[in-house]
């Protein structure tokens, strides 16, 4: 379920009722509001991690003024209006005594519930607009908590009790590119294509069953993405998911297309969620060594020593490359502090020279769950993950073996999807023809 559309629905509503009965359903919607946007914090926050600056119920500072005009409402006479920021140290009671008000309204606020809190937390920055009638009587004030999402609470025309609700305010999704090629790091060219640091760390997280970010980026490698912008009422918000991304690694092209489902496939509709992580460590910890590995290539070293080595500082969490359970967890003079994973009958992972050990034998492990530590523990000259991969047995290159085929998408998906997909693999060619023409 879309936790924004139905906030979204739910103001809709609102619209079609004639306006008097609209400050009643505020009230009735207050609380519907508060339990689709508050479920728990976590439900969008584990499939929109990027989207940080929109997700509901979470409160953030931004420069966006407070107005005083709503979808819900027409105010014929704005001239009451009054904007207080909030000080450090600020109560309610201060921002309420600044603005005129009486310890009764304040007393009022704090007794309306979940809805209301944020007011009870105000955080120094903040805006909070009021509109008094008579007297200085409290008519209404109108707080921002998210730039979709402004609290009001407004006294009643029967006996002046105070309502609160939530407005909500339409998100619209446009569509945009980047795209180039790597010269020194992944790092740098994305931020020169001007991704973001979460853009950055979610395309490598779309392609992080098939790319090791850490070991097997290359100069020349190049990469292009289809990106949402969110924008209301004309202005821009935040960054939405990315829809589509290509990768070429090495001369290998890995592309992916984002489904309702949230989850990203190949345009073929081959989940990119493989058994195993290329790399068992995020590749923004691992020192570059991308210089490097243009002189001695992954492979050579690996036929060496039958594993790869990730540079990276004391501490980094390393983690667990597939599903799996722990085979072994201990220490001795030549690994140190180590763990293997056996994944089904055929795979085991080993993990060297931990400065310490997240799991214990038996235990079973999740793909990206945290086993171990980085360290220096064991027969090393340095700080350093080494990382095996063993098929039957037997060391195998984790790039070039052969792997469990990925999951195809649901058979009833299939159809959706692929309509999806070919919208979004033109979007990505038609981006490269753009940049050609800019060249
Ligand atoms: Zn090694």
């Amino acid at each position: 379920m879309n936790i924004r559309n139905k906030a979204k629905e739910t103001i809709n509503l609102f619209k079609q009722l004639p306006k008097h009965h609209q400050t009643g359903l505020a009230v009735a919607s207050a609380f519907i509001c508060g339990l689709l946007l508050f479920p728990s914090e976590s439900v969008e926050a584990s499939r929109h991690s990027d989207v940080s600056m929109l997700t509901p119920g979470v409160r953030h500072a931004l420069d966006i003024e407070i107005s005083p005009s709503s979808e819900i409402i027409d105010f014929e006479d704005t001239s009451q209006w009054k904007t207080f920021t909030v000080r450090s140290g600020d109560t309610l009671a201060k921002v309420f005594s600044r603005a005129g008000l009486s310890a009764r309204d304040v007393y009022n606020v704090t007794q309306l519930g979940d809805v209301a809190k944020p007011l009870i937390a105000l955080r120094p920055g903040d805006e909070i607009a009021f509109l008094t009638g008579e007297d200085n009587a409290f008519d209404e004030l109108r707080y921002k908590l998210s730039s979709t999402d402004t609290l009001i609470v407004r006294a009643s025309g029967v006996n002046g009790a105070l309502e609160a609700a939530i407005d909500t305010r339409d998100i619209d999704i446009r569509h945009n590119f980047a795209q180039g090629e790597i010269d020194s790091s992944f790092w740098n060219a994305a931020t020169k294509a001007g991704l973001t640091s979460n853009q950055i760390m979610n395309l490598a997280g779309i392609f992080g069953w098939d790319i090791d970010f850490a070991m097997e980026i290359r100069e020349g490698d190049t990469f292009n993405v289809v990106f949402e912008e969110q924008y209301i009422e004309g202005e821009f918000v935040g960054y939405g998911d990315i829809v589509a991304a290509e990768f070429v690694n090495q001369n290998e092209t890995f592309q992916a297309v984002l489904h309702e489902d949230g989850n990203y496939y190949t345009p073929e509709g081959r989940s990119m969620r493989k058994s195993f992580l290329r790399a068992p460590i995020n590749f923004k910890y691992v020192s570059s060594n991308f210089t490097k590995a243009r002189f001695h290539p992954v492979q050579k070293r690996w036929k060496a020593h039958r594993g790869t080595d990730y540079v990276a500082a004391v501490g980094t969490p390393v983690m667990a490359a597939g599903d799996g359970k722990v085979i072994k967890s201990g220490y001795d003079r030549f690994n140190g502090h180590h763990v293997f994973v056996q994944h089904g009958e055929t795979y085991t992972t080993k993990y060297l020279h931990f400065k310490s050990r997240a799991v214990r034998v038996g235990e079973t492990v999740r793909q990206g769950q945290t086993i171990g530590y980085l360290g220096s523990t064991g027969m090393v000259t340095g700080a350093h993950l080494h990382y095996e991969f063993l098929v039957d047995g037997v060391h195998r290159n984790p790039r070039t073996v052969e792997l469990p085929n990925p999951l195809p998408i649901a058979e009833e998906e299939r159809a959706a999807f692929m309509a999806i997909a070919e919208v979004r693999v033109a979007q990505l060619n038609n981006n490269k023809r753009i940049m050609l023409a800019m060249r």
